[in-house]
């Protein structure tokens, strides 16, 4: 059966990079709202005027753009066999309710990790924008400061990474997400995976409960 889950967590939490693994190393098709409306502003799409302000101030988007999104995604994958993770959505209840009236999803796994880690972890993570390698200033710097070990590029760092708006998008994890650690646990959907251990782990963890 075709396997449909999702990563939760505050930001920072380590989504991204357990989400590239699975799809690496186990073909997982990976559905990133961050990185859509990212890509959506680097492009210039037609709606960056619309979502601009929300990440830059480290808001979430407004449900009816995200969730547009995300039905006209996950409906041109009907036909894919693959496993789908979805990395960043649902991130509040609405979300979940709509996402619950498209398709079932099989299990969600929390990350969880405290507070003082994630603002280390989003201050100083930094990425290729060539390969797109992560790296962490603290954790796991590259050989040359802000240089690419692979193929020398420029590392750069997200602009809503800054102490300002990492401040806002805790809050808003808070607020508006959190909940839907209860949401799903009410379901028996609910896997909790420490996201302070090494990433080794956690995959090895995601793979036992996911029989890969
Ligand atoms: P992320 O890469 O998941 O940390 O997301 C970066 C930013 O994109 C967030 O701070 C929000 O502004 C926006 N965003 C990502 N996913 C969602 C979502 N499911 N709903 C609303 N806004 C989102």
């Amino acid at each position: 059966m075709k396997k449909i889950i999702i990563l939760l967590g505050p930001p920072g939490c380590g989504k991204g990079t357990i989400s590239k693994e699975l799809v690496t190393d186990f073909n997982f098709l990976q559905l990133s709202t961050g990185e859509m409306f990212r890509s959506e502003l680097e492009n210039n799409g037609p709606l960056s005027g619309k979502i601009n302000e929300y990440l830059a101030g480290g808001k979430l988007v407004p449900d009816e753009i995200t969730n547009q999104l995300v039905a006209n995604k996950l409906k041109s994958l009907e036909n894919d066999q693959r496993n789908i993770l979805l990395d960043g959505f649902p991130r509040n209840l609405g979300q979940a309710t709509f996402l619950d009236s498209i398709i079932k999803v099989t299990s969600v796994f929390f990350i969880d990790v405290e507070e003082e880690l994630i603002i280390k972890r989003i201050a100083g993570r930094m990425n290729c924008p060539k390969c797109n390698r992560g790296y962490n200033e603290f954790f796991m710097p590259p050989l040359v400061a802000n240089t690419c070990d692979d193929d020398q590029t420029q590392l750069v760092r997200r602009v809503d990474d800054n102490a300002e708006t990492i401040k806002q998008r805790l809050a808003t994890y808070y607020e508006s997400t959190h909940p839907l650690v209860e949401f799903y646990q009410k379901r028996g959907i609910l896997i909790n995976i420490l996201g302070g251990n090494r990433i080794e782990a956690i995959i090895e963890e995601l793979k036992k409960h996911l029989e890969l």
